[in-house]
């Protein structure tokens, strides 16, 4: 079974990596940097590979599928996870149209067009699936970053719409939100986030670690939710629970 995984070198998309190549998938791994890949490739050896690519440029997401093509023929899972928090978190009174678009460009625009772009590799198989990378900011407003909040809402009905336009085809589309997790780009709120984990903000009283997602992809690419498709699948320590 053959996976793509963009923004696979680190944090949450090396651990989806590094759960699906456990399992034995063969993975290709994309971002900007090929920074982390050569760890990758000491543990995993030619199973897994990487290649170049910034997804908010669809000439270089063309690149890669052309790459997924000659390496693998087709794609059994595709995982939109590459992604970025704003360059600074800014009030949404004060947030520019430059930091609107850098950040709607690589989080939504990347992830459809990924999608889009694969479709005729995914759709050479008779089953297959697309894991969506969201946040549960894709419905909890932090007036400071509201341009990443609305690129995660906008990955949800990114989901929706290919699920309902692939089904057709035997390509599933689920979207799996994470919590907080210990990656580099939380590495600067760390310390904010554990006090409000300590006071309770989520039932699960931890962070999430990179693993915690990739097990819930992996899972989802073994062909586990192969009768759900727009589904959505909170792996966030119980942070979607409303309390009373
Ligand atoms: P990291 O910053 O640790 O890693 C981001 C990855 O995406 C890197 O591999 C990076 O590589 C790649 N990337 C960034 N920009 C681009 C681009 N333009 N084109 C291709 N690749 C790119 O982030 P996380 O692992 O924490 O986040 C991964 C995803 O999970 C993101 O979509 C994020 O929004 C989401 N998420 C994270 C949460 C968290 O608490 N950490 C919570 C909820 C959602 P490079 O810089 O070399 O391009």
């Amino acid at each position: 079974m053959n996976a793509v995984v963009t923004g696979g070198t680190r944090g949450i998309g090396r651990g989806i990596a590094e759960e699906l190549l456990k399992n034995g998938f063969s993975v290709l791994v994309t971002s900007r940097n090929e920074n982390g890949f050569d760890e990758m490739k000491s543990l995993y050896g030619d199973r897994v590979c990487f290649y170049p690519c910034d997804v908010s440029d669809v000439k270089s997401i063309e690149a890669l599928v052309s790459f997924a093509e000659e390496k693998f023929g087709s794609v059994d899972v595709l995982v939109n996870n590459a992604g970025v928090a704003p360059r600074e978190r800014r009030d949404i009174l004060e947030i520019t149209p430059d930091d609107f678009d850098f950040l709607l460009d690589i989080n939504l625009k990347g992830t459809f067009f990924v999608s889009q772009k694969f479709v005729p590799l995914l759709t050479k198989k008779e089953k297959s699936r697309i894991v969506n990378i969201s946040s549960m900011s894709a419905y909890t407003a932090s007036v400071n970053r509201g341009e990443y909040c609305i690129s995660k809402a906008g990955i949800s009905m990114t989901t929706k719409l290919f699920a309902a336009r692939l089904a057709e085809y035997g390509v599933s589309v689920i979207e799996v939100r994470p919590g907080i997790i210990e990656t580099d780009m939380t590495s600067g709120v760390k310390e904010k986030y554990e006090k409000l984990i300590s006071e309770g903000i989520t039932p699960i009283k931890r962070m999430g670690q990179p693993e915690d997602i990739g097990r819930c992809v992996l899972s989802v690419a073994q062909g586990n939710f192969d009768f759900c498709t727009g589904t959505v699948i909170d792996c966030d320590g119980g942070f979607n629970v409303r309390i009373l």
